[in-house]
């Protein structure tokens, strides 16, 4: 009970903050929460479902998969925010809503082919890296690789391009990470003026939400403001 009270607890703080950064941008959308459930049990998710949350992220695709099948009662909003290898692309055509991760034909064509006929088209983004890391996923952060991608998957009836995710560099003091958002909306902006209709944003994670807002996230995908630290296990 007090485990849940706390979780309870740090995710209001967080829809709080949102709200409060939401008013200063004085963007009239509200900011999409993904609550980043990686590492923590279920029940976690299913307690914060039941307080009203509904968009949760996972990055590992066996993890992801435990998960769905465990709370398939609950109609959750599954975002996989993690990188996905093509031969378990399958998993994720078939449960997650979303998929932000977008960075190569192969896997936007799997996913296609995939997804089952009875679900709608599966919501995606395509991830950029933003500060060009060599150990990070994601296409070269210029809009021909962007364009490239994006009429790719124009083409696949199976998709609905949505807009585009990234991760900024690790320890980026706050003038890094404004040039690296704005450089995200820069090119998203890029997407709309070629005619494609992108309307999503997906950046921000818990140390970096309030620059990711003002720059123009739609969707921030947090973990350990709301469930707290991660313990690894492999
Ligand atoms: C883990 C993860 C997050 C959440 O990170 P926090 O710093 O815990 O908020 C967001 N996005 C991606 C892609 C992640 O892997």
């Amino acid at each position: 009970m007090q485990k849940e009270n706390r979780l309870i607890k740090h995710w209001q703080q967080v829809l709080q903050k949102l709200e409060q950064m939401r008013k200063q941008t004085g963007s009239p959308q509200p900011i999409q929460l993904i609550a980043v459930s990686k590492t923590f049990p279920a029940e976690d998710i299913a307690t914060l479902y039941y307080a009203g949350q509904r968009n949760f992220g996972e990055n590992y695709i066996q993890e992801f998969k435990d998960k769905t099948v465990i709370l398939s009662d609950l109609p959750i909003i599954w975002h996989m925010i993690g990188h996905v290898q093509s031969n378990k692309s399958r998993i994720v055509a078939e449960r997650a809503h979303w998929v932000h991760t977008i960075d190569r034909e192969k896997i936007a064509q799997r996913l296609h082919e995939q997804r089952p006929p009875h679900l709608p088209a599966l919501n995606v983004c395509i991830e950029i890296n933003i500060a060009a890391e060599e150990n990070k996923h994601g296409i070269a952060a210029n809009s021909d690789a962007m364009f490239a991608l994006a009429t790719k998957i124009s083409h696949l009836s199976r998709l609905k391009l949505r807009g585009l995710m990234c991760v900024a560099k690790a320890g980026s003091c706050d003038t890094e990470l404004r040039e690296q958002f704005m450089q995200m909306h820069s090119l998203l902006q890029q997407l709309n003026q070629a005619g494609f209709s992108a309307d999503a944003l997906s950046m921000g994670m818990s140390g970096d939400m309030g620059t990711a807002i003002a720059c123009g996230a739609t969707h921030v995908r947090i973990g350990s403001a709301i469930f707290g630290h991660r313990q690894y296990i492999k």
